[in-house]
Formats: C-alpha cells, sequence, structure tokens
C-alpha cells in the first residue's frame, strides 16, 4: 500500500489541522508527494476565499513538484443556528469558504489534472449535507451545495480522465470539534453525551475519514465517480437521525 501513490502529488486544502492534517500524512504514508494549503502551519499558504492567493499557491506547487495528480478540497468551516440566526454576511462568508473555495482551488489545479494519468479529486463534504440536520442551516446548506458539485463536477470531468467523488464524515474528533466541546460548561460530559448519540458509540476518527479520501483518490477506485462516501458510524447507512 506504501506504494499506491507513488510518483503523484497532492495537494490537500485545510491540511494543517483536523481531517486535512489527517488525509495529508495517510497519502504521504501511501508514497504521495503531499502539499498542504492553509492559512498558516504550511510551505504553502492560502486562503481559498482569495483567487490570487489561491492561484499562487497551486503555482508554487506545480513549479515545486512539477504535476498535481490528487486535489483533496477539505478547507471548510462550520455555522451555527436556524435559517433566521445568521445575516446575510455569514451566509456569504460560509459559501465563500465551503462551496466558492473548492471552484476556485480545482479551477486553479484543472490544467495539471489534466494531464496526470491518474487524476482525482475527493471534497470533504458532510452528513450536514442530506441529514436534516437541526441548529446547522447554513452550514447543512452549505455542504448540500458542495454534494451538489462533487456530482456536477465528477459529470464535467470524467472524460478528460478526472474522477470527482465526495467523502461524508459524521463526527469526527478534531480540534473543531474540540472547540464546541470545550465552550460546554462540562466538556467531558458533553463529550461522552455526543459519543452516546453516535450510532457506533463513539466519535469518528479523524484517520478514519482519511483513510476513506485515499481510497476514493487512488487509482483502486479507478471506477468509481460522482459517489459520495459516508463515514458516520453508520448514521445514514442505518437510516438513523442524529438527536
Ligand atoms: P479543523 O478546524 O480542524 O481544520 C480545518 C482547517 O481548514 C484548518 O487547518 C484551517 O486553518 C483551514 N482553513 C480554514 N479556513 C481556510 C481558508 N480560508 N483557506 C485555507 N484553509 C482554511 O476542521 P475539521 O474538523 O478537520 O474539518 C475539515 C473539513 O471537514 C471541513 O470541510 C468540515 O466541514 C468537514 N467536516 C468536519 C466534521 C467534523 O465533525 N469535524 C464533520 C463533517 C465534515
Amino acid at each position: 500500500m506504501s506504494e499506491e501513490f507513488e510518483g503523484l502529488v497532492a495537494v490537500v486544502t485545510g491540511g494543517a489541522s483536523g481531517i486535512g492534517r489527517a488525509v495529508a500524512e495517510e497519502l504521504a504514508a501511501r508514497g504521495a508527494r503531499v502539499a498542504v494549503l492553509d492559512l498558516k502551519d504550511t510551505e504553502f499558504v492560502c486562503d481559498v476565499t482569495d483567487d490570487a492567493s489561491v492561484r499562487a499557491a497551486v503555482a508554487a506547487v506545480a513549479e515545486r513538484y512539477g504535476r498535481i495528480d490528487v486535489l483533496v478540497n477539505n478547507a471548510g468551516i462550520g455555522a451555527q443556528g436556524t435559517v433566521a440566526d445568521n445575516d446575510d454576511a455569514e451566509w456569504l462568508r460560509v459559501f465563500d469558504l465551503n462551496v466558492v473555495g473548492i471552484a476556485r482551488v480545482t479551477r486553479a489545479a484543472l490544467p495539471h489534472l489534466r494531464t496526470s494519468p491518474h487524476a482525482a479529486i475527493v471534497n470533504t463534504c458532510s452528513i450536514a449535507a442530506t441529514a436534516g440536520l437541526p441548529q446547522r442551516a447554513l452550514y447543512s446548506a452549505s455542504k448540500g451545495a458542495v454534494l451538489a458539485l462533487t456530482r456536477a463536477m465528477a459529470a464535467d470531468h470524467l472524460r478528460e480522465g478526472i474522477r470527482v467523488n465526495c467523502v461524508n464524515p459524521g463526527t469526527v474528533d478534531t480540534p473543531w470539534v474540540g472547540r464546541l466541546l470545550d465552550a460546554a460548561p462540562d466538556p467531558e460530559a458533553e463529550r461522552a453525551a455526543l459519543c452516546a448519540r453516535q450510532p457506533h458509540g463513539r466519535l469518528v476518527t479523524a484517520q478514519e475519514v482519511a483513510h476513506a479520501v485515499a481510497y476514493l483518490a487512488s487509482p483502486r477506485a479507478g471506477s468509481t465517480a460522482g459517489v459520495e462516501l459516508a463515514v458516520d458510524g453508520g448514521m445514514s447507512g442505518l437510516r438513523l437521525r442524529p438527536v
């Protein structure tokens, strides 16, 4: 398996933390040369909401490694509340990052992906795209857009040799979820309650999501396009609703 991505170059947005970091480490362990695009803590500093920054970072990766074979569009932020709780500026901010960010990075990377014999894009979506989660209107809408975008991109680019898929994580134990738990009066009790609400009784690990991303990105998934792979402890597969 360590040879799986030998000779290939992968770009991971939001790869300095959480799921993206686990993805970057997994792809590197399987032989890829990995470029992390993130706001900080990386050689390729990049803000996916800034087109010039994205174009410069992708050009720097191509210059440095000579090719781009795999793109993992993972950078994203959360938002809480009902449809009425976020104002226009917040709606546009979250869509700009979670949805338009994917378009920007993909647009910049496409010329390089088109020349790869094993090109693949994996978008980090969420069970929020389809679950109807309470108090997550804006976030769910943005991830619903990511799901639709994944399918549309898959249709547009498959015949160019670029496969596009997404992963739908459930509740993953990352710094993001850690920050939400830390905001509770009793973080440990909150964590235990959150685990108890998961179908398999625990949080999903970032490594589990990384394995799913690596599979979809690998030549082994050469006939898989336009799908969402759930990594959610059984939530969607068992037709359960988060409580
Ligand atoms: P995280 O906060 O641990 O990591 C997110 C990374 O994205 C950070 O390194 C951050 O610096 C980077 N980032 C944020 N804004 C950026 C920008 N404008 N440009 C470039 N990089 C930027 O979060 P995480 O939990 O690892 O989440 C990663 C992805 O997984 C997100 O798309 C999120 O929606 C999705 N997701 C997370 C969960 C979960 O439970 N943690 C569940 C489903 C989906």
